[in-house]
């Protein structure tokens, strides 16, 4: 047993490999050669095919079916997102900055447009994630890469609406 450290991919954000880390994902070439593709078209969405292509055309010598099992691994673990396409084909494109963001994202925030007080909403937890992760699949599909999403409300807080009488 070894307790040499593992050397992390260079030029792959922490949290992706954190990510594959926590899935028990290991780091092969094929990962390594994976994420590179879609690290470098962040914007962009590759079907199985594509993916396949592109890998082939650099010299990598994966076979289909690892490479769909690879790519169903990433998504799996939120590295990837998975999306069907017009023609019902399932695109992958990078999923984590988004995913990141819905989860550590900043809370929903209040204003009160009367004494100009922040609040932070702690209490709205699932439901706002599950809106932001909406919104960020509904610019997604527009080909958008959304990065974060900030939920501001402005109102009267409840020390500005009590009744002046
Ligand atoms: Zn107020």
């Amino acid at each position: 047993m070894s307790l040499r450290p593992r050397p992390a991919l260079p030029g792959v954000p922490p949290e992706i490999q954190s990510r594959m880390e926590a899935a028990g994902l290991r780091r092969t070439l094929a990962t390594r050669a994976v994420l590179g593709l879609f690290l470098a078209r962040p914007a962009g969405g590759l079907t199985h095919a594509q993916a396949l292509a592109l890998l082939t055309a650099r010299g990598l010598d994966i076979n289909r079916v690892t490479l769909y099992r690879l790519l169903d691994r990433l998504a799996g673990c939120g590295v990837l997102q998975r999306q069907a396409d017009d023609a019902r084909t399932w695109r992958f494109s990078l999923a984590l900055p988004a995913s990141r963001a819905v989860e550590e994202g900043a809370l929903p925030r209040f204003e009160c447009d009367a004494c100009h007080r922040h609040f932070e909403l702690t209490e709205a937890g699932e439901s706002t994630r599950v809106a932001t992760h909406d919104l960020l699949a509904a610019l997604a599909r527009l080909g958008h890469h959304g990065e974060r999403v900030d939920v501001s409300i402005h109102g009267t807080c409840s020390g500005c609406a009590e009744p002046a009488a």
